[in-house]
């Protein structure tokens, strides 16, 4: 039986390429622990007067490459395994796409939907309070994730300015436009997802995008913005879904044809994408067996697992969630020849855009779309081209690939700067 807990998964893929790459069994050791693992407890009284107390984590797994960077998610699954495995595939994750930042991962064992705005901004403000002299610009930079969003990065900055006495825009990346937010960082994640989709596609299917056909489970940040630019790009959308449950569309052509404005707002009005009218409602289970060219997961991890694996139709599967596919389901999938572009490489464009926030922030600047939707193209196609040479090169799947890239890089720094 294999083990689902999300840290181990990160070790066992990392053990996967160790005989892939020379590494000193000095840094592998190092590498395998997070630096630092920080928890706090953040008692809060809530509104309607009852008093909890939410348990917070941040994990610093590695700033060999520059300040530890991470999201921080609000779910009430979180655990210190959770956190830390994230942490560690932050690493990577900024190594793949090369930028000069280390990896770590936060969040609060929280379910937000349970609380009132009022009270989540004040849980939000403990939180970094509470953390206070272990985030900052150089040190760890922290953004949104499962649950929360421009609004948590805004209440994140202003305690943190408000605790140092001034304006400290680059504590904290995906912030709304207005108070340092970059164009384009909203949509990043689900853009660098759709740019691997298409690269993919080319590179395996030999086809266009127009002649695709894809699955989609998750309709949050990345899920529905991955879903508007395959839309933008051509491609059919045969399968969508969210925690509530999962919608086909009805009639002769079995592809969503309105557009993606009025498929989002159909699916904030009725409080879920299944509840859409004109569609068959669906399993989550079924978005993953849905026949299609792509499988997109884009909601949690362990979806993709040695349960379903073989009921996985699709050709290509995209990792738009972190760690959605377990190292069990890994194999089965490599044995049936199905390609699997890795989430440290398929998500990245998010903590990509991120830095382009850190850096206008700290040059007192602020980007057009265009521009940063050009870096954004040009950086994920040169990561997606490096990794898929070094597979053919080795004769390796995209994932080990990934992560011989990222390891190789970061050993280096850690070499370099003399870590023993
Ligand atoms: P989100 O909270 O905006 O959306 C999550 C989506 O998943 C929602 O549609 C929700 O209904 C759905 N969902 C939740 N539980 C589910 C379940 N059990 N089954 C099916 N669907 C379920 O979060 P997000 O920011 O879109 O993050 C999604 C994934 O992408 C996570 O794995 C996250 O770590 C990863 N990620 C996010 C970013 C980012 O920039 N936001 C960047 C890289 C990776």
């Amino acid at each position: 039986m294999e083990a689902e807990d999300p840290f181990n998964n990160a070790l066992t893929q990392l053990a996967s390429i160790t005989d892939l790459i020379t590494i000193d069994n000095e840094y592998y050791e190092m590498l395998k622990s997070p630096r630092r693992e920080v928890i706090v407890a953040l008692p809060l009284k809530l509104g309607d007067g009852t008093s909890v107390t939410f348990t917070g984590y941040r994990v610093q797994h590695n700033n060999a490459r520059g300040p530890y960077k991470g999201g921080i998610r609000y779910h009430p699954s979180v655990t210190l395994s959770e956190v830390k495995a994230l942490a560690m595939w932050m690493t990577w994750k900024a190594a793949v796409i090369d930028i000069p930042f280390g990896g770590a991962k936060g969040g609060v064992a929280v379910d937000p939907k349970r609380l009132s705005n009022d009270d989540l901004e004040r849980l939000t403000r403990k939180y970094v309070s509470a953390l206070e002299r272990d985030i900052g610009p150089e040190i760890d930079i922290p953004a949104p994730d499962l649950n929360t969003n421009p609004q948590t990065m805004a209440w994140m900055m202003n305690e943190y300015s408000r605790l140092h006495g001034h304006n400290v825009p680059a504590v904290v990346t995906g912030k709304p436009i207005e108070i340092g937010g970059s164009e384009g960082r909203a949509a990043a994640t689900g853009r660098g997802v759709a740019i691997c989709a298409r690269e993919a596609v080319k590179k395996y299917l030999h086809s266009d995008m127009k002649d695709v056909s894809v699955a989609v489970q998750g309709f949050g940040n990345v899920g529905s913005n991955t879903v508007k630019s395959l839309m933008e790009m051509g491609a059919k959308i045969v399968a969508i879904s969210d925690v509530v449950g999962g919608a086909r569309p009805k009639g002769p052509r079995k592809y969503f044809e309105q557009s993606f404005s009025t498929l989002l707002e159909a699916s904030n009005k009725l409080g879920s994408v299944s509840l859409i009218p004109n569609v068959d409602q669906i399993s989550n289970e079924q978005v993953i067996e849905t026949e299609a060219d792509l499988l997109i997961p884009a909601a949690l991890e362990n979806q993709i697992t040695e349960n379903n694996a073989q009921k996985v139709k699709a050709k290509i599967v995209i990792e738009a969630a972190n760690g959605p596919t377990t190292p069990m389901a890994d194999k089965i999938m490599e044995r049936r020849g199905i390609r699997l572009v890795p989430d440290i490489l398929a998500n990245s464009g998010g903590v990509l855009v991120s830095y382009f926030e850190w850096v206008q922030n700290l040059n007192r600047d602020h980007w057009t779309e265009e521009e940063v939707n050009n870096r954004l193209e040009h950086k994920m196609v040169h990561a997606f081209n490096e990794v898929v040479t070094l597979a053919e090169k080795d004769g390796i799947d995209l994932r080990r690939a990934a992560l011989v890239l990222a390891v190789n890089k970061v050993v280096a720094a850690m070499k370099l700067s003399g870590w023993h």
